[in-house]
C-alpha cells in the first residue's frame, strides 16, 4: 500500500500520530517513543502487561484547575462525575485538590469516602435512587439529591423522616434543549428518561416546600455528554432562570443552580469549546442570577488523561479485510460498539508506523462478536507484538469493562512525571469466578 494512504476514521478524519498528540494534554513523542508525562508507554506495557490504562495525573489536575480557575469570579463548585472514571486513585486525586463529586449510586459514594471526598460535597443524581441508597447518603451526610420525580421526592422524605434528618434537594429539570450529540449521550430532550418537564417542576417545588424533612436548595440540569459548542448550555441556561424566577413569584428561594457536565473532548478532531470560553459565556447570566454554581464535569476531565494501552495479537488478512486481533476488546472499551464512537489508535513507537507497509486494518478484540472492534479501517503499519495506544480512553473506559468472555479486567496505572503506580491490579482468572458454587441438590 502507497504513502498517500491516510490513516483516517469512518469519516475521513485524518489521523496523524504526531498531530494529535501535539493536540492533547501530557502525552508526547520523545524520539519516535509515545510517552504520557515523563514515562514511555511502551515501558509500561512492559512492566504491567497489556491490555493497561494509563492515567496522567497532571492532566486531570490540569483540567480540574481549568474549570475552578475560569468561574473564579463567582461562587462555584465543581462536582466531578464520578462514572466517567471511578478508579480511588484518579477520585483522591480530584479530593485533595478540593472537588466535589457527582454520584449515581450509593457505590459511587462508597468509593469517594474511600478516597478521602467529603459527603458534604457530592451531590447524588440518578434517575432511580433506592431507599438503602437514600439511607446510605443521608447517613453519610450528602450534601444535595438531584432528585428527578415527585414518587422520588416522596420516597427521600419518607427516608428522611425515618432518619430523624433533613434531605436538602435539587430538582432536576429537562430542559428540551437539544445537545446535538449522539442521541445515546443526549439527555434533555423532552422524550428522554431524564428529569422533569419545566411545565411540571413547580408543582413539585410547591410539594418539597410543604415536607418537614425537604430542604429546598438548587435546581440542575444535565442536558448530554460530548457537547462541543456553548449554545445548547446557553439555552439550558435561559430555560433555568426562566424557572427560577417564576419560583422566586411562587415564594420559593433556590441557593444553587447546577449545569450538569457534557462539555465534550478532542478524540479525533473535534474542536471543543474550551474551558476558559465556555465560562466566559456563561458568566454574564450567572454572575447576573447571584447563585452558588455547581458544574458536574466527567469526561472533560478525565477522557484525555487517559490511554488504552494494547498488543497485536494476531494480523489476519482476508481477501476482503485485515484484521488486527489485539489483546483489549470490548469488555475493555466499549465506546466503540455501543456509540460508535471513534477513537484513535496510535503507535507506541513512531519507526514501526513509518516502516513503510501500511494496511487498512479493523482493529479487533478476540470476544466472540462481530461487534467487537476497537476502529474500523485504519491504515498503520502494524507487526505481532506491536504495543498501540487508544487515546482519550480515560473516561467511560475501565468503568464501562466487563468480564465477557471470562475475561479479566485491565489493569490500571497512574503516571505523574516520571513516576507510575499501579493503581488497580489486572484481575486474576480465578477471581472471577470465586464467588460462584456448583449447584449442590
Ligand atoms: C454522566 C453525567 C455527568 C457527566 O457527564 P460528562 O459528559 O461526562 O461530563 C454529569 N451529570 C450527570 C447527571 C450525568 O448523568
Amino acid at each position: 500500500m502507497s504513502h498517500s494512504v491516510l490513516n483516517a476514521d469512518s469519516q475521513g478524519r485524518v489521523i496523524n500520530p504526531e498531530a494529535l498528540v501535539a493536540q492533547l494534554p501530557a502525552l508526547q513523542y520523545v524520539d519516535g517513543a509515545l510517552c504520557l508525562e515523563e514515562v514511555d508507554v511502551a515501558s509500561l506495557a512492559k512492566t504491567y502487561g497489556t491490555p493497561c490504562y494509563v492515567y496522567s495525573k497532571q492532566a486531570i489536575l490540569n483540567v480540574y484547575k481549568a474549570y475552578t480557575d475560569s468561574f473564579a469570579a463567582i461562587d462555584h463548585q465543581i462536582c466531578y462525575a464520578v462514572k466517567a472514571n471511578s478508579n480511588l486513585a484518579v477520585l483522591g486525586i480530584l479530593a485533595q485538590a478540593g472537588a466535589g463529586f457527582d454520584i449515581v449510586s450509593s457505590g459511587e459514594l462508597a468509593r469517594v469516602l474511600a478516597a478521602g471526598g467529603e459527603a458534604s460535597r457530592v451531590v447524588f443524581s440518578g434517575v432511580g435512587k433506592r431507599t438503602d441508597d437514600i439511607r446510605y447518603a443521608l447517613e453519610a451526610g450528602i450534601g444535595c439529591f438531584n432528585i428527578e420525580s415527585d414518587s422520588e421526592l416522596a420516597l427521600i422524605q419518607g427516608v428522611a423522616a425515618e432518619l430523624g434528618k433533613t434531605a436538602a434537594i435539587s430538582l432536576r429539570v429537562n430542559p428540551n434543549v437539544d445537545a446535538k450529540t449522539h442521541p445515546y449521550i443526549s439527555t434533555g430532550l423532552k422524550d428522554n428518561k431524564f428529569g422533569i418537564s419545566h411545565e411540571k417542576a413547580l408543582s413539585v417545588y410547591q410539594q418539597a416546600a410543604a415536607m418537614p424533612n425537604i430542604r429546598i436548595q438548587g435546581i440542575d440540569c444535565h442536558i448530554g455528554s460530548q457537547l462541543t459548542e456553548v449554545a445548547p448550555f446557553i439555552d439550558a441556561l435561559d430555560k433555568l432562570i426562566e424557572l427560577i424566577d417564576n419560583l422566586r413569584t411562587n415564594g420559593i428561594e433556590l441557593e444553587h443552580i447546577d449545569l450538569g457536565g457534557g462539555l465534550g473532548v478532542q478524540y479525533i478532531d473535534e474542536t471543543p469549546i474550551s474551558i476558559a470560553d465556555f465560562a466566559a459565556a456563561l458568566l454574564p447570566k450567572l454572575t447576573q442570577l447571584g447563585l452558588k454554581v455547581f458544574f458536574e464535569p466527567g469526561r472533560s476531565i478525565v477522557a484525555n488523561a487517559g490511554l488504552l494501552l494494547t498488543r497485536v495479537d494476531v494480523l489476519k488478512p482476508t481477501e476482503h479485510k485485515n484484521f488486527a486481533i489485539v489483546d483489549a476488546a470490548m469488555n475493555d472499551l466499549i465506546r466503540p460498539a455501543l456509540y460508535q464512537a471513534e477513537m484513535a489508535i496510535i503507535p507506541s513507537q513512531l519507526a514501526t508506523a513509518t516502516a513503510g507497509n501500511e494496511c487498512t486494518w479493523d482493529i479487533v478484540g478476540a470476544i466472540c462478536e462481530t461487534g467487537d472492534f476497537l476502529a474500523k479501517d485504519r491504515v498503520l503499519s502494524l507487526a505481532v507484538g506491536d504495543v498501540l495506544a487508544v487515546t482519550g480512553a480515560g473516561a467511560y473506559g475501565f468503568v464501562m469493562s466487563s468480564n465477557y468472555n471470562t475475561r479479566p479486567r485491565s489493569a490500571e496505572v497512574m503516571v505523574s512525571e516520571n513516576q507510575h503506580q499501579l493503581v488497580r491490579p489486572r484481575e486474576q482468572v480465578a477471581e472471577l469466578f470465586a464467588t460462584e458454587q456448583l449447584w449442590q441438590a
